[in-house]
């Protein structure tokens, strides 16, 4: 076997990858494709992709369900030993979590300049004095592939809208024209 073959399974981008693949999950289910997932002593122990609109809940981030199972997991709040790989920059309620768990590490894909919460917009987990703890961060892992997968799900929903106003527009104009044709 050539060397090309050999996968790191322990590096940064193997793990974004398993992210990624909960993104996928999101994006089959018709969210904004956000996965996430929490590695300790390098194995998955918890995964989680955004529901929001499945479980009509706003709290429901990918990051959040994937804190919730690793808790449930170590049997302990205390995330100690472990990092959480997501596809987009945590937003403020996650990073917020985030740091209350205290996990060693957050590692992300893409940046969110707007409303990041681990540097893009603020960085709630590198500077949190009431919760005394900091997260390592790593970011920019995969950052195409964790962008892409965000700008087609959004493409996509802006071309069905246009398709739906279109399709909405040839209906009224049917019906101007048979309501002009009875008078
Ligand atoms: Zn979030």
């Amino acid at each position: 076997m050539s060397e090309d073959f050999i996968f790191d399974m322990s590096s940064d981008e193997f793990f974004m990858q398993q992210a990624l693949r909960e993104a996928h999950r999101a994006y089959a289910a018709e969210e904004v494709p956000i996965g996430a997932v929490i590695v300790k002593e390098e194995k998955v122990i918890a995964r989680g992709w955004n529901q929001v609109e499945t479980l009509k809940d706003a709290t429901a981030h990918a990051e959040m369900l994937a804190l919730t199972a690793a808790q449930e997991v170590i049997g302990d709040w205390r995330l100690e030993g472990c990092t959480l790989y997501v596809t987009k920059e945590p937003c403020p309620m996650c990073a917020g979590a985030i740091v209350h768990c205290r996990p060693d590490r957050v590692v992300f894909g893409c940046p969110d300049a707007k409303g990041g919460a681990a540097g893009g917009w603020i960085n709630l987990l590198d500077s949190n004095p009431p919760l005394n703890h900091k997260c390592e961060i790593t970011s920019g892992v995969m950052l195409d592939e964790c962008l892409s997968i965000v700008q087609t799900f959004f493409r996509e929903a802006r071309e069905r809208k246009k398709v739906e106003k279109a399709e909405r527009i040839a209906q009224q104009l049917r019906e101007l024209e048979d309501t002009e044709g009875l008078t």
